[in-house]
């Protein structure tokens, strides 16, 4: 069997799909709809030319030259929710969005802190996606992959794993599948609500409607990346077709279209001068290839 034609793209213009509506070409990406398809790509895979899940696009960023291993985007049944007696099966290509509101439906709390998260569950359980206290491994019980070197679905329990802050499930050539969430039921109007008080604290801190990529940087132990992003840059840094948000130090908004490598080199600045004036190497929380 072979894959569907429309579902191997080539040449992949990034910036179509990207946050930053910035980043270069991929030279081929398969769409993933079930498993046998992965079955079926997985065998003409080298993937020692590298593999690149790609979820929604929200912390990732292209540079100008381009991907040239293979990207993979899960789709079809990697985008569904199902209940599994005691817990929730959900596809790693499920939206955040999605994903909170289907619990809202069905009266679960827990997930309400996605609902400001613009990832998908795939990329949340490789960076360990949280905001507002919250973590997603947070109720992971475990994590169903492919592993392209041994050419396997395997199943890991959270527990064996040692989560970090935005550090999830990050293992070379690996596809996270799906995750198993515990599930656990509240009055939905407190979800409601819940999910209601982080839209609001997100609208009042956080730019919103700009092209950006969430935070720039991790936040060093003990300190705020954007205190020290704000006392280390004068003014310049604010004005651009590449500017910090006003809002907020560690973001930054971008015109569309702008050459990725313009967006690595502003990075790249920040982090230089943070340098210089605090004598700290912040760590990028944007993943650039
Ligand atoms: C406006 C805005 C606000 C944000 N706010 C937050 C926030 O509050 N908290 C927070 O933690 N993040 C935040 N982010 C960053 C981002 O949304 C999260 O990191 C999110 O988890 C990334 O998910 P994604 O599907 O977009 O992943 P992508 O950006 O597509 O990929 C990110 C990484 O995950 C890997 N990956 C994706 N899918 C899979 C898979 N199936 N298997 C293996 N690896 C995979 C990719 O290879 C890549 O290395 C924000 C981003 C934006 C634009």
């Amino acid at each position: 069997m072979t894959l569907r034609k429309n579902n191997i793209l080539t040449d992949f213009d990034t910036s179509k799909v990207s946050w930053l509506k910035s980043g270069g070409n991929i030279d081929k990406l398969f769409k993933i709809n079930t498993e046998s398809d992965l079955r079926t790509i997985s065998k003409d895979i080298d993937y020692k030319n590298g593999i690149l899940p790609i979820g929604n696009f929200s912390n990732l960023l292209i540079r100008e030259k381009g991907y040239s291993g293979t990207a993979i985007k899960l789709t079809g049944d990697f985008s569904k929710i199902h209940v599994e007696n005691d817990f929730l099966l959900v596809g790693a290509g499920v939206l955040d969005s999605f994903f909170s509101q289907y619990c809202y439906r069905n009266s679960i709390t827990g997930y309400e802190f996605l609902h400001t998260i613009p990832g998908s569950v795939g990329g949340n359980i490789f960076m360990n996606a949280g905001c507002y206290g919250q973590e997603i491994k947070d109720r992971l019980k475990s994590i169903i992959y492919f592993d392209f070197e041994k050419n396997k679905i395997s199943e890991i329990y959270s527990s064996d794993l040692s989560f970090g802050y935005r550090k999830g499930f990050q293992i070379p050539n690996i596809l996270i599948l799906f995750g198993k969430f515990e599930i656990k039921k509240a009055d939905q109007n407190s979800i409601k609500s819940l999910m209601k008080e982080y839209e609001y604290k997100r609208n009042l801190t956080q730019p919103q409607k700009v092209n950006c990529c969430g935070s720039i940087f991790k936040n060093p132990t003990n300190q705020n990346a954007w205190k020290l992003i704000k006392t280390a840059l004068d003014e310049s840094f604010y004005k651009g077709p590449i500017k910090l948000s006003l809002k907020h130090s560690n973001f930054f908004e971008n015109d569309a279209n702008i050459k990725s490598d313009l967006i690595y080199e502003f990075i790249n600045k920040i982090q230089k001068k943070v340098k210089e004036k605090h004598n700290i190497v912040m760590e990028k929380e944007l993943q650039i290839i």
